[in-house]
C-alpha cells in the first residue's frame, strides 16, 4: 500500500475575484522509501503539492492520506501534530540558529523528538562530523544546508521534504548537499520528495514526476538508480 494516496487533490486560491487554480485533480501515490522529484516551470504547482504532503497547507478538495491520516478537512491542530510527528523539511534557507553550534542545533530537535537518531549520528551520515562545535556562521553555505539536512533526519521522520534545497548554492555545493539527501533515503530509508532544478539529481531518484498547470504531465521511472557517492 502506499504511504501517501491523493485522489483527485485540488488547491483554488482565491484572492478577490481572481481563482489561482495551483493544484487541478492530481492523482498521485508514494511509495515507503520512495526517492520522488518533483519537477517542472515555477508556478507550477510544485511547492503546493508539497506543502499539503508536509501538513503546511491544506487542499480545496479530492481526497489526500498520509497512512491513516486524512489531511483533507484536518484542523491546524492535528496538522500541526502531523507534521511535528512525521515530517521532516528542508527549505531554501537553512534557518540554523545562529548563537547555538552545529551539535547543539541538531540536539534540539532530539529533546522534541518521539523517537529520534542519535544527533551525532545525523551530522556524521551528512559528513560533518568534524564541525560539531562550530558555529552556522564559520560554516559554508553547502555545510549549513547539511547541517539543516541532519537537523530534519534526526527526528526519523516518516518523509523527508525538500524545497529547493541547493537553490541558493552553486552546482557542485548542491550536488554534495543532494548526496546528503539520498544517502539520507537509502540508509535510513526516508521517504523522500524533493524540489530541485540541480541536474545532479537526474539517476539518483526513483521517479521524476513533471508538473504543468497544476497538473501532473510525466512521470518517469528509474530502474537503474544510482548510489550517491
Ligand atoms: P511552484 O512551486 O511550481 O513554483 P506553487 O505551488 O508555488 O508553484 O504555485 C502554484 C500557483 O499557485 C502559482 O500560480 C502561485 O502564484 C499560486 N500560489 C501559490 N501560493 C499562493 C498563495 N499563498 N496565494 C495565492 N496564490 C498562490
Ligand atoms: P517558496 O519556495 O515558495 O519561495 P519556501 O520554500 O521558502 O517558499 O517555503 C514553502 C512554504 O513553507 C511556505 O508556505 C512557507 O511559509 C513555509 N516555510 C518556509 N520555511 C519554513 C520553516 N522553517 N518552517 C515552517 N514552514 C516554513
Amino acid at each position: 500500500a502506499p504511504v501517501f494516496h491523493a485522489r483527485g487533490l485540488s488547491k483554488t486560491y482565491v484572492m478577490g475575484d481572481v481563482e489561482v487554480h495551483a493544484l487541478r485533480s492530481v492523482d498521485l501515490d508514494i511509495f515507503e522509501r520512495e526517492f520522488v522529484v518533483l519537477l517542472g516551470p515555477s508556478g507550477s504547482g510544485k511547492s503546493t503539492l508539497l506543502n499539503i504532503l508536509g501538513g503546511l497547507d491544506a487542499p480545496t478538495s479530492g481526497e489526500a492520506n498520509w497512512r491513516d491520516h486524512n489531511l483533507v478537512g484536518a484542523d491546524d491542530a492535528e496538522l500541526t501534530r502531523y507534521r511535528r510527528e512525521h515530517v521532516g523539511f528542508v527549505f531554501q534557507f537553512y534557518n540554523l540558529i545562529p548563537s547555538l553550534t552545529v551539535l547543539e542545533n541538531v540536539a534540539l530537535v532530539t529533546e522534541i523528538a518521539s523517537h529520534p537518531l542519535n544527533a551525532r549520528d545525523a551530522l556524521a551520515l551528512v559528513g560533518l562530523e568534524h564541525r560539531l562545535d562550530h558555529f552556522p556562521s564559520q560554516l559554508s553555505g553547502g555545510e549549513q544546508q547539511r547541517v539543516a539536512v541532519a537537523r530534519a533526519i534526526v527526528k526519523s521522520p516518516d518523509v523527508l521534504l525538500c524545497d529547493e534545497p541547493t537553490g541558493a548554492l552553486d552546482y557542485e555545493t548542491g550536488k554534495v548537499v543532494l548526496a546528503a539527501i539520498v544517502r539520507a533515503n537509502q540508509q535510513l530509508g526516508t521517504t523522500t520528495v524533493i524540489i530541485t532544478h540541480n541536474a545532479a539529481i537526474s539517476g539518483m531518484a526513483d521517479r521524476v514526476l513533471r508538473l504543468g498547470g497544476g497538473r501532473i504531465v510525466g512521470e518517469e521511472r528509474n530502474p537503474r538508480r544510482l548510489s550517491p557517492d
